[in-house]
């Protein structure tokens, strides 16, 4: 059974991009972000573009979806993925390079 990956920003399933990244630890000092970071299409060019505010965004709407509960935290949600995407983007060590594709395996 493949498994289905996802968008690191929105959740969308299936991107396209992998980010080398180095390893770092989250702003919540417990969780790691351990290796290469997925990314869509849209995200790609959002990066690409340094267009930090819409994947900040974009993150939000997809976190909040997937945990409508926590709507109340928003303010403290944004400010950790804020934190989060700035790490990202420090610890980018190149150019993405295209996901391998699950469904189209023969
Ligand atoms: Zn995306």
């Amino acid at each position: 059974m493949a498994d289905i990956t996802v968008c690191d920003f929105c959740n969308v399933p299936n991107p396209q991009w992998s980010y080398p990244c180095r390893d770092f630890v989250a702003p919540d000092g417990v969780s790691r972000s351990v290796g290469n970071w997925l990314a869509c299409n849209h995200c790609m060019s959002l990066i690409e573009g340094r267009n930090k505010a819409r994947l900040l965004s974009l993150a939000v709407d997809a976190y909040l979806l997937d945990h409508p509960e926590d709507i109340l935290d928003v303010n403290s949600i944004r400010e950790f993925a804020e934190e989060v995407h700035r790490l990202f983007f420090a610890n980018i060590t190149g150019n993405p390079t295209p996901t391998e594709v699950p469904f189209a395996r023969a």
